[in-house]
């Protein structure tokens, strides 16, 4: 059964008592931005609970991390404080606590409807590194370039590889995309050209933010791995992939990844995330000690990708995919990150890859649903698409199902610009 609330949540909403993810918002331009928790369609504001000294708790009292332009203050008290918060606002939004329900001044003055307020980056990324954790995606995109044969590079199944990326592209659902220029190698030439990308792809993947700093020299080992996990986001990861074709020998991806990573603007936490652990994926061979925890968890969160191009008047689901297809666990992907002593900071975002499933429309790139362009999809309207054309709108989106309610994540949604 859900849990009550003193608003009304409305069906099949992203948002109910049981998830509670924060976000970052203003009200009216100028304002100071405040750290906010989405409740059905509303923004409660923390700020505003904070001042009123509801935050009462061993953890929180006399702290100011809400009213604040990022989540990392929050984010760097640890799990015992966010577990405080989120009991406290589960107990005011319950009505447990009657003190905003029989307030009407404060409900006021701290509910917000959330078409009225502007969403921002809700963390101050400090370093972002993207692995390639999907091992359908892997075997799909080497099958295309190498054969079946050869498809998964001989390191795959021993450990999650991955890049470090850019952290200051990162960019809040909303915000749209110019198409890039770069150099790029004709088919059937060997001379380069400076061109606006022509094959334009997203990624569907998933990101969780880390909290807390190991020491410099210091592996975080695997069974403390969710001690340093906050909570996770959709990421669309706008990928060029005739600019990486031409660039990406010997060092990986570089202008292809660096102009533009889109997240989902509320970050679900990992204690709202806990009842939808599934176990983890079997893995063949057995990993070395240091990825292999105790507890071997994954998470069961639906994803899917739309599409809406300009001459369409809604969007159109393109794939599905799950959180569990995932082959390296987030758990694998922390502990493999710091087994060189590499230093975690709290807002640090790590990417889980592009996450494919086994079938065919649970692909999640264009360079995948469209086989490289061979086999373009369909839309129905009568379009069809290799990669992304200009005014193409890619919305991603993920949810779990509890019984009678939805954990979500809201949307990442952004347009396709002209290159400029
Ligand atoms: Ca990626």
């Amino acid at each position: 059964m859900p849990l009550p609330c003193i608003i009304d949540i409305p069906k099949d909403s992203h948002f109910p008592v049981e998830n509670l993810p924060y976000g970052v918002f203003t009200i009216r331009t100028g304002d100071s931005p405040r750290v906010g928790v989405a409740i059905g369609d509303q923004v409660l504001d923390l700020a505003v609970l904070e001042a009123a000294n509801l935050f009462n708790g061993p953890e929180l009292t006399h702290k100011s991390v809400f009213a604040q332009d990022s989540l990392n203050a929050f984010m760097d008290l640890g799990r015992p404080a966010w577990l405080e918060a989120r009991s406290t606002i589960q107990e005011l939004l319950t009505g447990e606590n009657p003190a905003l329900k029989n307030n009407a001044e404060l409900r006021h003055a701290a509910l917000h409807a959330m078409d009225e307020v502007t969403l921002q980056l809700p963390v101050k990324i400090g370093d972002y590194t993207d692995f390639y954790s999907s091992k359908h995606h892997a075997f799909n995109v080497g099958t295309m370039f190498r054969g079946a044969e050869n498809a998964l590079m001989p390191n795959y199944l021993h450990l999650p590889v991955g890049y470090h990326g850019r952290a200051s592209s990162i960019i809040v659902s909303g915000q749209d995309v110019h198409r890039p220029w770069g150099q790029v190698l004709p088919a059937d030439s060997d001379t380069p050209v400076y061109t606006p990308c022509r094959l334009f792809d997203f990624e569907l993947e998933m990101g969780f933010f880390t909290a807390g700093n190991n020491e410099l020299g210091h592996p975080i080992p695997i069974d403390r791995a969710e001690d340093y996990i906050f909570g996770f986001v959709v990421v669309n990861d706008w990928s060029a992939r005739d600019i990486q074709k031409w660039e990406y020998q010997p060092l990986g991806p570089f202008n292809a990844k660096n102009f533009a990573t889109s997240i989902s603007p509320w970050v679900v936490t990992l204690d709202a995330l806990n009842p939808f652990r599934v176990p983890g994926p079997k893995q063949d061979p057995e990993p070395f000690d240091y990825l292999k925890p105790k507890d071997h968890w994954s998470l069961d969160i639906n994803l899917d990708v739309q599409l809406q191009t300009e001459d369409m008047d809604q969007p159109h689901r393109i794939a599905e995919s799950n959180l569990n297809y995932l082959y390296w666990t987030p758990a694998q992907q922390l502990a493999h990150h710091t087994v060189t002593g590499c230093n975690l900071r709290t807002g640090d975002l790590l990417a889980s890859g592009t996450i494919s499933g086994p079938e065919k429309h649970q692909r999640g790139s264009m360079l995948e649903l469209s086989w490289r362009g061979t086999e373009p999809l369909e839309l129905p309207n009568g379009e069809t698409r290799k990669f992304l054309q200009d005014g193409d709108t890619v919305i991603m989106s993920g949810y779990c199902q509890g019984e009678g309610y939805r954990v979500g994540f809201g949307d990442v949604r952004s347009k396709v610009l002209p290159a400029l």
